[in-house]
């Protein structure tokens, strides 16, 4: 499998992912760097298919129409997104890039058409939700502390210590992680019940 975490100006991070042997390729959360983004997906001489959006915030958005004017690339989204999509997905589905298996999680709280994406049961792309220290923030349009709880410690946490955490901003003291290891050292998931979550995110 191809898969490049791409830095963005300011803090955002692009992926892309693809089937070495399709050559078929995703991104996940353009961001503002199309360009960068469209020199690698050149240079490796993939053919973009998708570009999935974590949530509809525009810094994971603002690439999407020219990436698409570039390779006529299908926008996805979850389908309680309003931004302009071709393909609506639902908690469960799985998006085929190549022969890789990219499973959507449903994990609103910092939005509520915010997606976790499992590419390949080992890597999971946590958008706004998970960073690396960190967790998103609930105090949005659109947030919601316990939606978050829900996503953070019923579904998110439920997976392998092993999986790999890749987020969608460059907020931590490395650019990607574990689930074990934001276990043990996250302090935004430290064992709390749903009160104690909601009266610890609505901290000042
Ligand atoms: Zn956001």
């Amino acid at each position: 499998m191809f898969f490049r975490q791409v830095q963005q100006h300011g803090d955002n991070f692009s992926y892309i992912i693809a089937d070495d042997a399709a050559k078929e390729a995703a991104v996940v959360d353009s961001s503002f760097n199309a360009g960068e983004l469209t020199r690698i997906i050149k240079a490796e001489d993939l053919k973009l298919k998708y570009i999935i959006n974590t949530h509809g915030h525009s810094d994971h958005t603002a690439g999407n129409a020219e990436l698409q004017s570039i390779f006529n690339a299908r926008i996805v989204v979850y389908n309680r997104s309003r931004i302009n999509s071709d393909v609506k997905v639902a908690d469960g589905d799985v998006i085929l890039v190549g022969r890789i298996p990219i499973r959507v999680i449903h994990a609103p709280g910092h939005t509520p058409d915010s997606i976790c994406l499992l590419v390949d049961n080992q890597k999971l792309l946590t958008g706004d939700t998970l960073f690396v220290g960190e967790c998103g923030r609930t105090d949005l349009p659109g947030g919601n502390s316990k939606n978050m709880y829900y996503s953070l410690f019923h579904r998110i946490l439920k997976l392998n210590d092993d999986v790999e955490v890749y987020p969608g901003h460059d907020y931590g003291s490395k650019p990607f992680s574990t689930i074990g290891e934001e276990k043990r050292s996250n302090y935004t998931l430290e064992p709390r019940n749903l009160a104690e979550f909601i009266e610890f995110m609505n901290q000042p």
